[in-house]
């Protein structure tokens, strides 16, 4: 972009007075630097945000009137606009705060400078006289904006991967991260072990205790399901209803077998009362089991309902317990 080029006309630009007011007047800081580096004039913006009246600061450079409160790439963005007269932006990204301006009104926190968006553009002011007009913006309002925003998005990311009942993790939630596990496993050669756990009786414990009681048994069983996965990687997830599937990459016989094991005994030792369980006096689980083995051909599909089906056979073996199925092709 070549250097604007300042062509006074007298008659189709406002007088003095207007200009002066416009200056000052402007939601933007503006400091006019001539080419020795000295400011030549900035206006009420920069004045109230720096402390520094516009006629203490004429004549100075921004060096000496900042010191070392400057930061080291703004000044050399400074240099190379003024040697070089080429425009130039600051990242915001990258510097937040170049310069040493604090809230306007002042605030109690007024130590912590705004963030700045700042723009060199070089002027020519006719004949040999060269100057750079420093734009900033003060970015903080927009940016904090940005970071609700980015806080919200997150929230509304998690309640949609989240049973709002027990915590765990939602359907939605299995069937994305199914799928990433299982195309990881198959592309990387690694087996993948898949759980599905189902709750005995549980109509019939509504039906005695009540529903409020039942919903209390769901928020118990996933805590103690969450209590035995140890790795970040082992996912529990709400399927529906009183159905839970538990994904173990990089697991099989024996340790998924030692898990659903696990699993089953940390729900039977919580001891909740099911007098009306036709097996123990308490809430137990049924668990199906399969694992896709290394270099296996089956789809992800057949792999769930391989799961499904294993859980079906130790619910009608006599429930509250654990049984596996290998994946077929
Ligand atoms: P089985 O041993 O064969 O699994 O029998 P079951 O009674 O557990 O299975 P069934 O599918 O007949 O009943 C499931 C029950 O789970 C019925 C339903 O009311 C209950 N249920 C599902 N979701 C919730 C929930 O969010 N809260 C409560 N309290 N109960 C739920
Ligand atoms: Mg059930
Ligand atoms: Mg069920």
């Amino acid at each position: 972009m070549p250097p604007l080029i300042i062509k006074p006309d007298k008659q189709a630009l406002p007088n003095d007075t207007i200009w002066q007011a416009i200056w000052d007047n402007v939601n933007l800081g503006l400091i006019l630097v001539d080419q020795t580096g000295r400011v030549r004039q900035w206006n009420d913006w920069v004045a109230k945000r720096s402390g520094i009246p516009a006629k203490s600061a004429e004549g100075h450079t921004l060096e000496s009137l900042f010191q070392d409160e400057l930061n080291p790439p703004f000044k050399s963005a400074l240099k190379n606009s003024l040697t070089h007269r080429l425009p130039v932006v600051l990242s915001n990204a990258l510097h937040r705060s170049p310069l040493p301006l604090f809230p306007w009104p002042v605030t109690e926190r007024q130590q912590t400078r705004i963030q700045q968006s700042i723009a060199i553009t070089p002027l020519t002011g006719g004949a040999d006289e060269h100057f750079c007009l420093i734009q900033i913006t003060d970015t903080s309002i927009s940016i904090k904006r940005e970071r609700v925003l980015k806080l919200h998005s997150e929230q509304l990311s998690i309640d949609a991967n989240t049973d709002a009942l027990t915590g765990a993790h939602n359907r939605r939630y299995f069937d994305e991260r199914y799928k990433i596990e299982f195309n990881r496993a198959q592309r990387q050669g690694t087996p993948l072990s898949l759980l599905m756990l189902d709750i005995d009786f549980f109509k019939d414990y509504n039906d005695n205790y009540g529903h409020p009681a039942g919903d209390k048994v769901l928020i118990a069983v996933v805590a103690a399901i969450k209590s035995q996965l140890n790795r970040a990687t082992d996912v529990v997830t709400r399927y529906g209803g009183e159905e839970f599937a538990v994904i173990l990459p990089d697991c099989e016989a024996p340790e998924n077998h030692a898990m659903a094991e696990k699993l089953r005994r940390a729900v039977s030792n919580l001891n909740i009362p099911h007098c009306k369980s036709k097996i123990t006096g308490t809430v137990t689980l049924s668990i199906g089991i399969t694992t896709l083995e290394c270099d296996a051909k089956c789809s992800a599909d057949r792999l769930l309902e391989t799961a499904d089906t294993a859980l079906y056979e130790a619910k009608h073996a006599g429930r509250n317990r654990v049984n596996y199925l290998g994946a077929a092709e």
